[in-house]
């Protein structure tokens, strides 16, 4: 861990397959058809700073766990709300485990805990899991009341 990770997002419009760095300057777009592809990236203490609090885009965090049920639960959930705000929102998954600092500041007690963030500043918090419809309407308020 503590490389910058990157993965293979197969475009839904085109059928595309694009390699989407954990950090850019922009948002990822496919580059055959050029819509947004949904930004899914892990973060820890190194790279977060980088990865998250960068971002141009707000950036949902999940501070999660291998060993947290609830976690498990929540993390496809996310991945669709990333999948349906593609170009709009960036998905950063933290396993606290190892990143006790990100961690620390975050004050991640209880997880998973999930954070909208813009600019590196905390716009919305949640703690513990929820069903998709209500992580949406939770995701959709931040980003309505973060918009400048
Ligand atoms: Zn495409």
């Amino acid at each position: 861990m503590g490389a910058m990770t990157s993965g293979q997002v197969r475009c839904e419009h085109c059928g595309q397959v694009n390699r989407v760095p954990a950090a850019a300057a922009g948002t990822p777009r496919c580059g055959k058809c050029h819509q947004p592809l949904p930004w899914i990236a892990d973060a820890d203490d190194t790279t977060f700073a980088e990865v998250a609090d960068a971002a141009k885009v707000p950036v949902i965090v999940d501070l999660w766990a291998p060993w947290c049920g609830p976690c498990r639960m929540v993390s496809p959930a996310l991945e669709q709300l990333a999948r349906d705000l593609a170009g709009q929102v960036k998905l950063v998954k933290v396993n606290v485990d190892e990143s006790p600092r990100i961690s620390q500041r975050f004050e991640a007690q209880a997880i998973p805990t999930l954070l909208v963030l813009r600019g590196g500043q905390v716009a919305a918090r949640q703690t513990g899991a929820a069903p998709l419809p209500a992580l949406r309407a939770w995701v959709d308020k931040a980003l309505a009341t973060a918009t400048p």
